[in-house]
């Protein structure tokens, strides 16, 4: 078996040994062995290469120079003494005559070196029967999802197609769509047709010198861009994409190890709500009692529920921590808030499940993201917003409603506890604080210091440090502070968020954030009390939308 990972592997040639290939997709739980033997700078997926190979008996690989990290695989590889085969495949950067005649060259090269190996004669006629053969593209025409950017892999391919049941998705990452043109060739000529086809037919990957064509007649519903640490490449291409406000464009970073699927299914059912292709459920009542809805918002740190009666009117409320467990917390809650609003269960017409349990909870409610809930809560709360910011206990977001609530646009950060409500319950401990009192004294500094560390361990070992040297607790929290503000501050930044600004999320609390986020922002946010419910009144909410 020959495996390989880029698109301009020459498979047809290898068809022509009848030798089976397998496209390499590692997503291995540990890095180990890549750690000690490549540089700490390869990107995620060339550990992930390293280390499968390492760990899955692969036996023969071929590589192509797609970028340096493959070059920098192959030097690593070559240290590998299981590996039966190991061939590199020099690629140009470009299709012009002589780089044709040079990739020709370099075919002819593999196939004389792949003979001696295998001991096997190629056969052209065979390589041509699977140049005809390849499959075609699916139809444009329809509407489709296109997945772009850097290798994503089958895991994140097959959730994107979870998510869009009812549309084509077209892998164009840098590892999918292998698609050219075909056309009749004899046995003679075939190695420089197949060579010129794959240098100027197949769509470039970004390591190619020509790329301006490569999202030319694309009309996809919606743009899902991959991108991974350390991968320059495509890291530029996001850039110049994102600057068209036009394309539906939601970014998904990965590292090639398998992820935290509760965030990544947020990104991707949030994304769908926005580009209404998952629509709104509705539900038809028969029923001459009054009408009673519920939202129930589930999220890592703290689980809220609103009752709303048919006005819209929040007649129960509650907020319990989430810390028991997803469906006895959301029990719990709705309980509360049930008798807050002095009703029974068995009253309630309606129920809308949100946040990172909402499909655990809820007894098949419906459910609906964070994102989308967020926008309807704060567009209630406060009509005039434009952006949303929602800081949690585990992520925080920035959300770009129109005037009527619905989303435009959002961006999240999940990948790290700095600029969440984690990172400020962490140094509250560290400060032998309650949050309460963290946001009060934060708001009576006098000597603006800043706390250098980004990551929340070492920003603790500096708060110590600083309590250690006498520094005031109020001056302390303020670069704490500080620090939440700038990293939100960036978020808001790259979607153009702009006033209004409604704070909402569990952090909306903490007036000291609030504060130097209006500095950082150089605007007022508006903060509701009931901020840190917004989840929670978004579903309910939606589901009386779903009812009337
Ligand atoms: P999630 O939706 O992830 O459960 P929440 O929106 O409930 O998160 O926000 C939780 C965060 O809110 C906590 O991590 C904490 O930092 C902050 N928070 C909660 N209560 C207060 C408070 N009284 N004062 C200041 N901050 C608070």
């Amino acid at each position: 078996m020959m495996y390989y990972t880029c698109k301009y592997t020459p498979l047809e040639i290898l068809a022509g040994f009848d030798v089976e290939t397998c496209r390499l997709d590692p997503h291995p739980d540990t890095v180990d062995c890549a750690n000690g033997c490549a540089h700490p700078n390869l990107c995620g997926f060339g550990k992930a290469l390293i280390e499968t190979i390492h760990t899955q008996n692969v036996r023969e690989v071929i590589l192509t120079d797609c970028c340096d990290v493959m070059r920098r695989i192959y030097d690593v590889l070559l240290t590998f003494e299981d590996l039966d085969f190991l061939y590199f495949l020099p690629l140009p950067h470009k299709g012009g005559p002589l780089e044709v005649n040079l990739y020709e060259a370099r075919i002819k090269d593999f196939i004389q070196t792949y003979e001696a190996y295998s001991h096997k004669t190629f056969d052209v006629n065979k390589a041509i029967q699977a140049y005809l053969h390849q499959p075609d593209l699916p139809d444009k025409t329809d509407p489709y999802i296109r997945l772009t950017g850097a290798h994503g892999g089958h895991l994140l391919l097959e959730k994107i197609k979870d998510t869009f049941p009812n549309v084509n998705v077209m892998d164009d990452t840098c590892s999918g769509n292998r698609y050219v043109e075909k056309e009749e060739v004899d046995a003679d000529h075939f190695i420089h047709v197949y060579a010129n086809h794959v240098l100027n037919q197949r769509k470039p990957c970004m390591r190619m010198l020509h790329t301006e064509n490569r999202n030319k007649d694309e009309h996809p519903i919606g743009t899902i861009y991959h991108t991974m640490k350390f991968c320059d490449y495509y890291g530029f291409e996001y850039m110049n994409m994102k600057e068209d406000v036009n394309m539906p464009l939601l970014k998904i970073e990965t590292d090639a190890t398998p992820q935290s699927s509760g965030q990544l299914k947020t990104r991707l059912d949030a994304f769908a709500e926005t580009l209404g292709v998952k629509k709104q459920q509705s539900r038809k009542v028969h029923t001459d009692q009054p009408i009673y809805i519920a939202g129930i918002d589930s999220g890592s740190t703290s689980t809220d529920a609103i009752i709303m009666d048919e006005n819209a009117k929040i007649i129960g409320r509650s907020i319990v921590a989430t810390g028991i467990g997803a469906t006895q917390s959301a029990d719990k809650a709705l309980q509360i808030a049930l008798e807050d609003a002095h009703l029974s269960k068995d009253q309630l017409t309606n129920v809308v499940t949100t946040g990172y349990g909402r499909e655990n909870i809820g007894n098949h409610a419906d459910s609906v993201t964070e994102i989308t809930c967020h926008a309807k809560g704060a567009h209630y709360l406060h009509p005039e917003t434009k952006t949303i910011i929602d800081i949690g206990g585990q992520d925080s977001k920035v959300i770009r409603i129109d005037a009527q609530g619905i989303v435009e646009n959002f961006v999240m950060n999940d990948k790290c506890a700095a600029g969440t409500g984690r990172f400020l319950d962490a140094q509250a401990r560290a400060l032998n604080m309650s949050l309460a009192e963290l946001s009060e004294t934060g708001l009576h500094w006098k000597n603006d210091i800043t706390i250098s560390s980004m990551c929340t361990v070492f920003a603790e070992s500096e708060v110590i440090s600083l309590v250690a040297d006498n520094v005031a607790i109020s001056d302390i929290i303020h670069g704490l502070n500080k620090s939440v503000a700038s990293k939100t501050a960036s978020l808001v930044h790259r979607i153009k968020g702009e006033p209004e600004f409604i704070m909402t999320g569990g952090v909306a609390q903490n007036a000291g954030v609030v504060q130097c986020l209006e500095q950082a922002l150089d605007a007022k946010i508006y903060i509701d009390d009931r901020a840190q419910l917004c989840g929670a009144i978004g579903a309910a909410l939606i589901g009386l939308e779903e009812i009337r």
